[in-house]
């Protein structure tokens, strides 16, 4: 369409205008990056933003063209958030690898994905040398280290340094504009549910993404925070905080590989952090550390929990040991990945601290351009009353269209009115939050009816003994499926299992209870984190439970 005189600019929306905004406005706000031998690098936003010209200097010397795939295989460091704006502003498209997948995983999404150059930690290096053979389209690897680091007799052809490539550049370069429906980064699902599938974001829904996590019913990112994103810059684009935090000039912390209790306590104090992100389990690790040292956060404000279901005694715990605001958020790889916040309205600021928990224990409700509705078995539209429980659909600017290069996923995600099925059962209230009630795969059913395995989870998560609960189908002849509960208990405690059993019989209806409760010392995980419910189920798949 020709823009009518008069009318606003059109500028195209590119993720390149966000760092571009950094060196202008909050060049000297810093950014600190573990680095590979451990030690934190320091710098700021106005040198970052030289380095990345630089870099896309060097990837147009290295010839890469505009929708070319790039992969990077590394932790939340420097230079990988470099790469973030490197390739994508010269319109290449980076591609984020998962390095916890399994091999062939890897292998399958790089060739997949053709990738064409491989930017690789180099505590990643064996694991690039390992793949070598299989990785079909990639003619680049280049190691993210300066050239005396690297090790020698490594099977990497032609293997690059990264250092290198910058130094033979300068920094006088514009970020060129093209059009911002062009593709910027691709990241692959985790394979939770299955064979991973590309999810291509485009500049568009990129900088869109980005506004709305800096809105305050967003993730609220601004200025004034220093923000540490404890997920992994693989997962999600680290739920849009390497262009969030720079938009919004907020200092930021990028953890390196290690996000354990013990090291992201000591960072979140050091570096003064106020607001991080990240999976239940990285909170539950936390405070298992600093619970039993009487330690207490000194600075955090905030933190978003998502990628799995929050228990309520998680957000209680850090109210009460750290006087931290733990706020659910819901996405998914498909959205960019924020999805949904659950923000408070305007009637629930005097309302007592039960309510207020009771709507964080929601996933959220969705941010403007962000459509939803849930829809029945017959493919029935259902209302927004907090009852009725459907499969979640959405729809908006920042959702796939389709799966990158997959038919077949596609078709089995995109309904004919062209909404995503995410699979994710839920009910949405009148004031629009969702509450997810399971996956459809991790549904538990019995005798026909649906037992949730994240309501069970939740309360046996509620249990001063547990740390942690994990709730799935075990087959069962004369129900069909019936639930089996693995608990692992809270360091220092035991759980007595009839006592549990007890405690979540006051909670959930009766035909709920587990069959039975096993005591384990921890639970399986996926490349992201969460727990593997696939792998339990397949471990207990010929479990015998009591009476059958
Ligand atoms: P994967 O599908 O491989 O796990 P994602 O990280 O994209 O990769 O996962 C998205 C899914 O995670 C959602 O569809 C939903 O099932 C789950 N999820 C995300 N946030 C929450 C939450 N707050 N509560 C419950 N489930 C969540």
């Amino acid at each position: 369409m020709t823009p009518i005189p008069g009318m606003m600019m059109d500028r195209p929306l590119l993720v390149s205008a966000l760092i571009e905004h950094a060196e202008r406005f909050h060049g000297s706000v810093p950014v600190v990056a573990r680095d590979h031998d451990g030690a934190l690098f320091r710098y700021t936003y106005a040198e970052a933003a030289r380095r990345a010209k630089r870099l896309a200097k060097a990837l147009l010397r290295l010839g890469v063209r505009p929708g070319e795939r790039v992969a990077t295989m590394a932790w939340n460091g420097h230079r990988h958030f470099e790469l973030y704006y490197g390739i994508s502003g010269i319109g290449a498209v980076m591609h984020t690898i998962n390095p916890r997948l399994f091999e062939d995983q890897v292998a399958y999404i790089a060739n997949h994905a053709q990738d064409r150059l491989l930017f690789v930690d180099l505590s990643l290096l064996p694991l690039a040398e390992a793949l070598r053979e299989r990785l079909t389209t990639i003619h680049t690897y280049v190691a993210l280290a300066p050239r005396a680091a690297l090790p020698a007799g490594t099977t990497l052809p032609g293997l690059l340094s990264y250092e290198e490539l910058l130094e033979a550049e300068d920094d006088d370069f514009a970020w060129p504009q093209f059009d911002e429906r062009s593709a910027c980064a691709l990241c692959y699902t985790s394979g939770t549910t299955g064979r991973p599938r590309g999810a291509l974001y485009s500049h568009r829904s990129t900088v869109l993404h980005t506004m709305n996590c800096c809105a305050v019913d967003g993730h609220g990112v601004s200025g004034e925070d220093c923000v540490l994103p404890a997920v992994q810059m693989y997962h999600g684009n680290a739920w849009g905080i390497p262009y969030s935090a720079t938009a919004a000039g907020a200092k930021l912390v990028l953890a390196g590989r290690q996000l354990d209790g013990e090291t992201l306590f000591r960072l979140l104090e050091e570096e003064r952090v106020t607001f991080s992100l990240g999976v239940p389990t990285v909170w539950l690790d936390l405070l298992a550390y600093t619970a039993p040292r009487g330690l207490r956060l000194t600075t955090l404000r905030r933190v978003v929990s998502g990628g799995s279901a929050v228990p309520q005694s998680l957000v209680e715990a850090f109210r009460r040991e750290h006087g931290v605001r733990m706020i659910q958020a819901w996405g998914m790889t498909e959205m960019n990945p924020l999805g949904a916040t659950a923000a408070l309205r305007h009637k629930h600021l005097g309302a007592p601290e039960a309510e207020r928990d009771a709507v964080n224990q929601a996933q959220g409700r969705p941010p403007f351009l962000v459509d939803m509705r849930i829809v029945g078995p017959e493919g029935e539209i259902l209302p927004h009353d907090g009852r009725a429980v459907g499969e979640l659909h959405v729809r908006g600017p920042w959702v796939i269209s389709g799966y990158f290069d997959d038919p077949a996923a596609t078709a089995a995600a995109i309904t004919a009115d062209g909404w995503l099925a995410t699979g994710d059962v839920c009910s949405i209230d009148p004031d629009g939050y969702l509450r997810i009630v399971d996956r459809a795969k991790d549904m538990i059913k019995s005798g026909g009816e649906w037992i949730s395995s994240i309501a069970l989870e939740n309360a046996a998560a509620a249990h001063p003994d547990v740390a942690e609960a994990a709730a799935v189908a075990v087959p069962h002849p004369r129900w069909g499926e019936r639930p089996i509960l693995l608990v692992v208990a809270r360091d220092g405690r035991a759980v007595d299992v009839a006592s549990l059993l007890e405690f979540l019989g006051a909670r959930v209806a009766r035909w709920w209870l587990p069959d039975k409760v096993l005591v384990v010392s921890e639970l399986p995980r996926t490349a992201t984190g969460k727990v593997s419910k696939a792998t339990l189920r397949d471990r207990y798949r010929d479990h015998r439970l009591p009476g059958r």
